[in-house]
């Protein structure tokens, strides 16, 4: 009793206690459950209305028992504007989770929990919801905020065997945050390593096909001859007299060992013959070989590779580093400015933040038409030019881009890319599904002259049409 009051007494104002939380139940069989009573009685009232609350920071108290509504539940809220924001499941046993819900969730409690971990669970989710609120954040940008997610909780990206990602292993708690595919997933977490921002720790080494990068790639045993798999295997003998080498099977007559080249019966192991191995023996051709070929033969796409030739991936944990944590705590790519008499941050200032914004970009973007082209998915690619005066000064121009990007954002669609490539040029990325109608580059065009008086011309540069090769499935 001591301790717990002492330690409430020197918990800070903000840090300890919850000032708003917000109740999801999950209903079972129609009914509410008694969960939520004994939540409220220590937690407080909940907020019975969002208003004009910034969700990012508002803590989240699910409260259930069914696993796979639950998990849903979390990849809904880890995207988009809830990424961050600190939540607890009360209800699930710890013995079943799956990964999902370990790495999604801040908190899981079981069912009916002793107030003791309640009352932790307030000030847990109080003092998340507490560094949440400080950090400058841009939740439309979801690597950044995967890095403060990973800043926030201290947690790392963790690998886990999954049979039906392409890699045999997944990243449950970035794929969610990142809102990516396994693969495209894997490759931001490999850029932002090597930009230094993740530090990459071994899991495993594994080798996929290199047409359609798949791990399904198991080796077969092919007759050097006729390329048969049906193969089998017998010991080997060595006649010493005459030196021939055979399978087993053909120095056996009726019963007896003789030699198929010179006729000689042979009995004595050591004096008249030995064996000096298996062979495979093909059924097809009755070729024998010592070492058959070795082929990977891909069950995904069904085509033969030599083992050589098999992609060889890397699987790793990351972790977030100091420059890392610099981005999360700055919420931006490049350093900030040091304001005289501002050391709290130590800070990288080899580079100037705009350009190193910009490279930052540019390499997403072309990471971003990369992947397409691997996935043989349909995207369009526009090139925007904004006209200016030449004799514009530096800091009008920034001004200037800054304003076309924000009103070319407001006539795309939510999963356009928007990308400020080089001087006052952007690359405009546009995914498309076949029932969706793109914006033109003249209703672009109109629009950011109508909404803005900028000029700007517009260049497709490559259609909607797949890129590049189709994906091999
Ligand atoms: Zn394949
Ligand atoms: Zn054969
Ligand atoms: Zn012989």
């Amino acid at each position: 009793m001591d301790l717990s009051l002492s330690k409430r007494t020197t918990r800070g104002q903000s840090e300890g206690r919850l000032k708003h939380y917000q109740i999801l139940e999950l209903k079972e069989f129609e009914r509410g459950t008694d969960e939520a009573v004994a939540i409220k009685s220590v937690l407080g009232e909940p907020l019975a209305a969002l208003g004009d609350k910034d969700v990012a920071q508002l803590p989240l108290v699910i409260v259930g028992y069914d696993h796979r509504k639950i998990e849903r539940l979390l990849i809904e809220q880890r995207e988009g504007f809830t990424a961050l924001r600190p939540i607890a499941v009360v209800g699930l046993e710890g013995s079943k989770l799956s990964a999902n819900i370990m790495q999604l969730a801040d908190i899981v409690l079981p069912p009916h929990p002793r107030e003791d971990d309640l009352s932790s669970t307030a000030a847990t989710l109080a003092t998340l919801a507490a560094h949440i609120e400080r950090l400058p954040r841009s939740p439309r940008d979801t690597a950044l905020t995967m890095l403060q997610f990973m800043y926030t909780r201290g947690r790392d990206i963790e690998s886990g065997v999954d049979a039906q990602s392409p890699i045999a292993y997944g990243f449950p708690l970035a794929e969610g945050l990142l809102h990516c595919d396994v693969l495209e997933t894997q490759s931001v977490l490999q850029d932002l390593s090597a930009r230094g921002l993740l530090d990459a720790r071994h899991v495993d080494r594994l080798f996929t096909c290199p047409s359609c990068r798949g791990y399904q790639v198991p080796v077969k045993e092919l007759c050097p001859e006729c390329k048969s798999t049906h193969l089998g295997v017998e010991e080997s003998i060595h006649h010493f007299r005459c030196g021939h080498v055979g399978p087993e099977s053909d120095f056996n007559v009726d019963g007896a060992k003789q030699c198929p080249k010179c006729f000689s019966a042979i009995r004595h192991i050591g004096v008249e013959y030995n064996r000096p191995g298996r062979f495979s023996i093909c059924r097809q051709c009755n070729f024998w070989a010592a070492d058959p070929d070795l082929a990977a033969w891909c069950s995904n796409c069904d085509q033969y590779h030599s083992p050589a030739d098999l992609v060889p991936v890397n699987i790793n944990t990351y972790v977030i580093a100091q420059s890392g944590v610099n981005v999360a705590r700055n919420g931006r790519w490049g350093p900030v400015p040091v304001l005289a008499g501002d050391s709290e941050d130590d800070l990288d200032l080899s580079s100037n933040g705009e350009d190193l914004d910009k490279d930052y970009s540019k390499a997403l973007a072309l990471k971003v038409v990369e992947l397409a082209q691997q996935d043989g998915r349909a995207m369009t690619i526009y090139k925007a030019n904004l006209l200016h005066d030449k004799d514009i000064s530096a800091q009008s121009l920034q001004d200037l881009l800054t304003q076309t990007r924000d009103v070319l954002r407001e006539v795309l669609r939510e999963s356009d890319v928007v990308v400020n490539t080089s001087d006052a040029e952007f690359l405009i990325l546009l995914p498309a599904s076949d029932s969706e109608v793109l914006p033109s580059p003249n209703k672009i065009k109109d629009y950011v002259y109508l909404r803005a008086g900028l000029k700007v011309e517009i260049i497709t540069v490559s259609g909607a049409k797949p890129l590049g090769r189709a994906a091999c499935k």
